[in-house]
């Protein structure tokens, strides 16, 4: 018998995905009842039926699953995890009518928050993100993309970033450098100052994988997205793009123009873009907890490419909305967007590790990363059942047993 770090027996139900999924069909998703996993040295060694793994392996670490539910860890696609300060002022100013738009005119709103970060230590800011890390840990997610831009100048978004990084031993984090709002004042033309000076930066010092813009009204305009890729593209970054999120400007369009691996938000894109979209590789991130946070109502009108896009979803933590649970935006994927608890899987396992493009997560596969949810549910669909708690029992994180409940 091979002597391995720790087997995970007696699953009532293991769930996971081959590919990318635009539609869950028995080719593409995995059902294994009565199961059994193998992990040593933080990898998934071997999978099959639980007497087959009891018999082929032994440890010192037995988790006896008592018939409950195991899948991946979830993968959130989307967050802004890191920021100093807090805008609870604007949820008030939200429920009597105030849009979004108008908060960030006045000054409030992501201008807010850059003050704040702006004048946080690195330290703070690090303490600030562990613990926001620790809660989306215990919470199942064991892969998590934290964008920048809070910071705004070239001092604030390198510390915002090499904060990020610092992380990187204890989580796994995938960093982005995001082009989020222009400063109130500033002197010259702030896009030039972002491809001339802060995408060179950040490539010299490999602080990002990818380059994010925040392409929208208020916000950046077609021809300086064009111009922040072309530069991010030059310099060996892939692109994510958050689009059409308060007002239709074309920003979804930009994908017959750029490699996009994930197109965010979408609340006001109109269907033809979706229908466009959903012919491509470009995954649609998903943010529901971010729609209703706005409080006016819009959702993306999705219903037309249901079964033929590649959907992902992500929380977008943000100082706007904090939310950080993927297993929340999970809840809101079923009884928002009326998704089913197996495609919400999907979406929240596969597609978001794709839309990062993650290698060795986002499924069980020999050889990938053991990074896996032991939930305290008998099957899939009490994942749509019971819903608004943490339903994790035992996270695993790289082999690493976490208990996600101490009753
Ligand atoms: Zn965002």
């Amino acid at each position: 018998m091979n002597k391995v770090d720790l087997l995970i027996v007696n699953i009532g139900q293991l769930v996971y995905f081959k590919e990318p999924i635009r539609k869950v069909n028995n080719d593409n998703t995995v059902i294994l009842e009565n199961a059994g996993i193998a992990i040593n040295d933080g990898k998934i060694l071997d999978i099959g039926k639980s007497e087959y793994i009891k018999e082929k392996f032994m440890s010192e670490n037995i988790i006896d699953a008592e018939n409950l539910l195991v899948t991946p860890g979830l993968v959130d696609m989307h967050t802004h995890a890191l920021f100093a300060g807090s805008r609870e002022d604007e949820l008030y100013k939200k429920l009597i009518g105030i849009s979004y738009s108008q908060i960030l005119k006045e000054g409030g709103g992501i201008y807010k928050t850059v003050k704040y970060t702006k004048g946080a230590s690195f330290d703070y800011l690090k303490n600030r993100l562990e613990k926001t890390l620790k809660i989306a840990l215990i919470n199942g997610t064991t892969s998590i993309e934290v964008k920048s831009g809070y910071g705004l100048d070239l001092e604030n978004e390198i510390k915002m970033l090499n904060v990020i990084n610092s992380l990187k031993d204890q989580y796994d984090l995938i960093p982005t450098l995001l082009a989020h709002v222009i400063p109130k004042e500033f002197n010259g033309d702030y896009v030039d100052y972002f491809v001339n000076k802060i995408i060179p930066e950040t490539s010299k010092l490999k602080l990002a994988k990818y380059v994010d813009v925040f392409c929208d009204e208020n916000a950046f305009s077609l021809e300086q997205t064009r111009k922040i890729f072309k530069q991010a593209l030059k310099y060996g970054f892939r692109l994510r793009l958050h689009a059409d999120q308060i007002k239709y400007i074309g920003c979804s369009k930009l994908i017959n123009e750029f490699p996009i691996d994930s197109i965010d938000h979408l609340e006001n894109c109109p269907e033809e873009n979706l229908e466009e979209i959903a012919k491509t590789n470009t995954v649609i991130g998903l943010l529901p907890a971010s729609s209703i946070s706005m409080l006016d109502n819009k959702k993306p009108k999705i219903d037309l490419v249901k079964g033929k896009a590649l959907f992902a979803l992500g929380t977008d933590y943000s100082a706007n909305s904090a939310m950080i649970s993927m297993q929340t935006a999970i809840d809101l994927a079923i009884y928002y967007l009326n998704f089913t608890p197996i495609e919400a899987l999907a979406f929240s396992t596969i597609n978001s590790a794709y839309s990062l493009r993650l290698e060795n997560r986002g499924t069980i596969k020999i050889g990938y990363n053991a990074d896996l949810i032991l939930w305290d549910l008998e099957n899939i669909n009490q994942l749509g059942y019971y819903w608004g708690y943490n339903r994790a029992k035992k996270i695993i994180y790289n082999g690493k047993v976490i208990n996600a409940q101490s009753i």
